[in-house]
């Protein structure tokens, strides 16, 4: 078989030198080699982008570059419609062929990677897909069913990992590399939010650092709003953008597991089970990609939700007179992190307590959170709003005020994040509503508003119960 003399290496959610098959496999081939970005408008300009993770992501192209330009090659930006760029570089550079790895974060991915590879093949130019994560393509029900996806999830987590490159053939490019490198340049607002430190080499260094110092302190650390933030691994980010693959999490964590505590294989094999869920609301979400914007259970679509824009507004600006999610609405508009806990509490409030649509809430995190993922966000938010699970907690309501004894006991973080109460005490504050507090009054009663929300949903549930 001869092969491409020149390909189009096109990195999307997988900028990283290290396990990426379609990089691995373009320099086992000795060919000549083009990495490749596009910004592509749909996904610049999507209601559900925020200007924080655009910004994490430029961050990654910036450390993906310096690797590249280390090893000798360097990396193409373009903006554009991405079938077009894609034959438009190829035919500019002279490239025979096109590699990129799979990825369907949006049924747009799927649909715009099918036309691309119409519009190479037309063009003469060869493409190849590669598999980079445990996400198979979609078929029916049994690619996402437990019993089938559970083996295939750790069967691929134990294949081989893709070769790094030790250095890649020279490129020589007429364009300059300095363009499409700011938010301005792609004509994106500022961020105040404080983005993380981007690229491979930080992501490496988050898994060690977890892996070393955090955690034995992981699990515990989970409902604690001031403890998550220092205990979890925070690579979701990372994860997202691909600057580390998950197989290589879960060599990491296999390679601790041998010399753990018990204690330590606990938390480890906790670790591990989110990183299972993740991927599998991938799969769930590329076989059912109507659930990027409609409920798994359709009748809730039917529910007459609230359209309440002052509820809404006061919600995304943690001004809902509830101290606990005020704090967290103001600590995730502001740095584009929240831990689990607080996430799903703001998540339920939202949708029993306010009983607004969660396809409103879940774009405001996904505008908002650095590490906002379409197929984890959507599910997680389809499941704190009831609309997607048929199991026991079918609808999760945590109360907002006695929850503060738990995830906030001491109150530092929200004496942190609303500074109007920064000197209130914890007692005070997890008596909201009935203390005279110098703050906002509470936008709705939460036992009121729980009654009412339930009485309209309860119904649905037992329709669906008795199906
Ligand atoms: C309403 C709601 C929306 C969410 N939206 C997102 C989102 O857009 N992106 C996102 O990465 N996580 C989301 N989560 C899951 C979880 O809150 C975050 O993954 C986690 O808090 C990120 O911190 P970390 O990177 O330190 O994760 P760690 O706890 O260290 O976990 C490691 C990785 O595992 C995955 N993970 C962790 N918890 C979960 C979970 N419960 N479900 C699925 N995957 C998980 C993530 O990739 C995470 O980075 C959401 C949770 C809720 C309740």
């Amino acid at each position: 078989m001869t092969h491409p003399s020149k390909i189009v290496v096109w990195f999307r959610r997988d900028l990283r030198l290290s396990d990426n098959p379609a990089l691995a496999q373009a320099v086992a081939e000795k060919a000549e080699i083009v990495p490749l970005f596009i910004f592509d408008p749909y996904l610049l300009h999507h209601p559900e982008t925020g200007s924080g993770r655009v910004q994490f992501l430029l961050g990654c192209l910036d450390s993906l570059q310096k690797n590249l330009e280390y090893l000798g090659s360097t990396l193409v930006r373009r903006y554009g419609e991405q079938p077009q760029v894609l034959v438009q570089v190829a035919t500019e550079l002279g490239a025979d062929a096109v590699y990129w790895n799979e990825d369907s974060e949006r049924e747009w991915r799927t649909k715009t990677d099918c036309c691309a590879i119409e519009t190479l093949k037309e063009a003469g130019i060869k493409v190849r897909c590669f598999q980079s994560e445990a996400v198979l393509p979609a078929g029916g029900k049994e690619s996402y069913d437990l019993k089938f996806f559970t083996p295939q999830w750790y069967k691929f987590l134990q294949g081989p990992i893709a070769l790094r490159p030790t250095h890649l053939p020279f490129l020589q490019l007429s364009e300059s590399t300095s363009s499409l490198k700011s938010l301005q340049d792609l004509d994106l607002p500022m961020t105040a939010q404080t983005v993380p430190v981007a690229g491979e080499r930080e992501a490496h260094r988050l898994l060690h650092e977890f892996l070393d110092r955090k955690v034995s302190r992981y699990l515990k650390s989970l409902s604690v709003a001031t403890q998550a933030s220092q205990y979890t691994s925070r690579l979701g980010a990372h994860i997202k953008f691909g600057t580390i693959s998950v197989r290589t999490i879960y060599r990491q964590v296999l390679l601790k597991r041998q010399s753990a505590t018990a204690w330590e294989k606990k938390n480890l094999d906790g670790f591990i089970s989110r990183l299972f869920w993740r991927d599998h609301f991938a799969q769930k979400l590329r076989n059912l990609p109507r659930c990027e914007t409609e409920s798994y259970l359709e009748a809730f679509d039917s529910v007459p939700w609230s359209q309440n824009d002052r509820h809404y507004r006061a919600w995304c600006e943690g001004k809902t007179g509830y101290p606990l999610v005020d704090a967290a609405m103001r600590c995730l508009n502001a740095t584009g992190w929240l831990p689990f806990r607080l996430r799903a509490l703001c998540a339920t409030f939202f949708c029993i307590d306010l009983f607004l649509p969660w396809q409103w809430g879940a774009k405001h995190y996904m505008q908002q959170l650095i590490d906002g993922d379409v197929a984890i966000d959507h599910w997680q938010w389809q499941s704190h709003a009831g609309v997607s699970n048929r199991g026991r907690s079918w609808f999760r309501v945590y109360n907002p005020v006695k929850s503060i004894d738990k995830i906030d006991p001491d109150g530092n973080f929200i004496h942190q994040w609303v500074p109007e109460l920064a000197n209130t005490s914890v007692e005070a504050l997890s008596l909201t509503g009935r203390m005279n507090l110098d703050y906002y009054s509470p936008i709705v009663n939460h036992q009121e508003a729980r009654r009412r929300a339930l009485a309209l949903l309860e119904p649905i549930k037992r329709k669906y119960q008795q199906l």
